[in-house]
């Protein structure tokens, strides 16, 4: 996250499903932190799974599809992450439900190759259909707001730079290394414009097929307003794990972030309130 020179403008920032790798100490510390979960979990998860054994003739299976489901935007939109030990951590008391408001018009900063454009076409085409809000590529002439560069680091600079972006070599060499990554520009609640670098299938480190329709989903994701990652593989926002479709959580948690029920740039507690009373996917 970075903040310009006005300090109105907020740039969430990611590089995507394929990240930088972190520092030794990092990842070994992450490796722990995950291990010691598991420890944790496998009591608990013993008896939870008893309990469900017995429960489950009862018929509480919606209630917890819904509770998931809330949890999952919570995480999604507003960065809210359960804890092994059950709890939740601490919200930042600063944000805000954000998302689009104007139409989405995107582009490719260079015509890609025929495969990726009909990728871009498609993954527009899908999120205008799950969230209902109006999105699609720009028409030839029409300005568009959201700015898809594939595969050249350079191009990438230049239009981060034409999008008035503050350059730091972080974007270069995500680039250079073959990383998907995103920015978006958004204030009181509303996204404004964005961009998307989806790196070329050849140079990604971990390349299979469909890892650039895995990328681009998820960089859309961010797109359009989910700003953090899934700490589990439910999503296409999990930051380890690339899936390469939008999962029926994914599409939920969007539905309901282009709910008109939602309050405009409410408050977390406002807005899952709120969510309560929106209509679950079947
Ligand atoms: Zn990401």
């Amino acid at each position: 996250m970075s903040v310009n020179k006005s300090g109105t403008v907020i740039a969430a920032q990611c590089n995507g499903i394929y990240h930088k790798p972190d520092c030794l100490f990092c990842v070994i510390a992450q490796m722990l932190k995950k291990a010691m979960r598991w420890i944790d979990l496998r009591g608990a998860a013993l008896i939870g799974g008893m309990i469900a054994t017995l429960l489950l003739p009862g018929g509480c299976q919606t209630t917890n599809s819904a509770d998931r489901k809330v949890s999952a935007f919570d995480e999604l939109v507003f960065g809210v992450t359960e804890t092994g030990e059950g709890g939740l951590t601490e919200a930042d008391p600063g944000i805000r439900l954000t998302r689009w408001r104007v139409p989405l018009r995107a582009h490719f900063a260079q015509p890609p190759p025929g495969p990726v454009a009909a990728l871009g076409d498609a993954v527009l085409a899908e999120l205008a259909a799950i969230t209902g809000h109006d999105l699609a590529m720009a028409a030839p002439g029409e300005r568009a707001n959201v700015a898809l560069v594939y595969g050249d680091a350079a191009l990438l600079v230049r239009t981060l730079k034409a999008m008035g972006a503050r350059i730091e070599g972080y974007e270069a060499s995500s680039a250079a290394y073959g990383f998907c990554w995103s920015t978006h520009w958004h204030a009181a609640g509303e996204i404004r414009r964005a961009v998307v670098y989806i790196a070329d299938a050849d140079v990604m480190p971990d390349e299979k097929p469909g890892a650039v329709a895995a990328c681009l989903r998820h960089e859309m994701g961010h797109v359009m307003g989910l700003r953090f990652h899934a700490e589990r593989s439910y999503s296409v926002m999990a930051a380890q794990r690339s899936l390469r479709d939008y999962t029926a959580t994914d599409r939920q948690v969007l539905r309901w972030l282009y709910h008109p029920g939602l309050p405009a740039s409410g408050a977390r507690d406002q807005v899952l309130a709120r969510l309560r009373d929106l209509p679950l996917d079947p």
